[in-house]
């Protein structure tokens, strides 16, 4: 049994999750959840498989300010969206939203996804990056750290994404020098940011990963510079609501942590205890 009783980051059938969003939140309030948000991938004019269809955005807001309405008082529901840095609408009118970047922008115009077939990553790395994987790694830190820092963005959403696909593909020695450096270095000035970095167990949930983002050594070094912490399942699916969340935790306890960050019962952001 997990500590953490919220997800800020889920996704439905508005996007690429399984579950729909009434069964979601019934799940969520069947575990105990004091609250829940709902965060589908935000519209985006390229790869429409992935986000709401852009003509749907309202559809998506009134579905779950209603599921707001039905479950008041009971558990608190939030109405969010994942949005990626190369995402067509603004996040006002949400009641927060998560920052990612999940694509590169080529000079061609065409966007190389960075957690999607392993294959694509590796043929945008060997065009545009010389073969070389810590330059992709560079190019992708640095991408994050601009968005996180010039849109002071509530949450980091998986802030070392590129671990992904470097599983299979092995791009660069995660465990080396220079790639710690770039991270941190990226993680560095969003810790000045006030937002929230994400503890993210999406990636063992589909058994990609078995540890979540963002690595430890990461996750120290934010603890050292006063940062908080939002444990979340980036759940596409219904049975994986908390999955890894009381790994999760203890991670994190072992690490110094006393506390995180959820969605709140009656404020946007609370604290609990670890
Ligand atoms: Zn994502
Ligand atoms: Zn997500």
């Amino acid at each position: 049994m997990s500590l953490t009783l919220s997800s800020a980051h889920v996704h439905t059938t508005f996007c690429d999750g399984k579950t729909p969003a009434p069964d979601m939140a019934r799940a969520a309030f069947e575990k105990g959840f004091v609250s829940l948000g709902f965060s589908s991938h935000a519209p985006q004019d390229f790869d429409p498989g992935y986000c709401i269809d852009p003509p749907r955005e309202e559809e998506y807001k009134a579905l779950i300010r209603s599921l707001q309405r039905e479950y008041e008082g009971r558990m608190t529901v939030y109405l969010g969206i994942e949005r990626d840095l190369y995402s067509c609408v603004s996040p006002e009118g949400y009641d927060y939203y998560l920052a990612a970047v999940h694509y590169f922008l080529q000079p061609d115009g065409h966007h190389a996804p960075i957690d999607g077939k392993p294959e694509r990553l590796r043929q945008y790395v060997d065009a545009y990056c010389g073969g070389d994987g810590m330059e992709m790694a560079r190019r992708y830190f640095a991408l994050l750290r601009d968005y996180v820092v010039s849109w002071k963005t509530p949450i980091i959403a998986h802030f070392d994404l590129i671990r992904k696909n470097n599983a299979p593909l092995r791009l660069f020695d995660e465990e080396s020098a220079v790639y710690q450096r770039l991270a941190l270095d990226a993680l560095r000035p969003m810790a000045d940011t006030g937002a929230l970095l994400e503890v993210n167990t999406g990636a063992i949930a589909r058994g990609y990963l078995t540890t979540p983002y963002p690595a430890p050594f990461l996750l120290k070094a934010w603890k050292e510079w006063g940062g908080e912490v939002i444990v979340n399942s980036d759940c596409h699916d219904m049975r994986y609501l908390d999955i890894h969340f009381a790994e999760s935790e203890a991670l994190l306890r072992s690490l110094g942590y006393d506390h995180a960050v959820w969605l709140g019962k009656d404020t946007l952001w609370e604290r609990y205890s670890l």
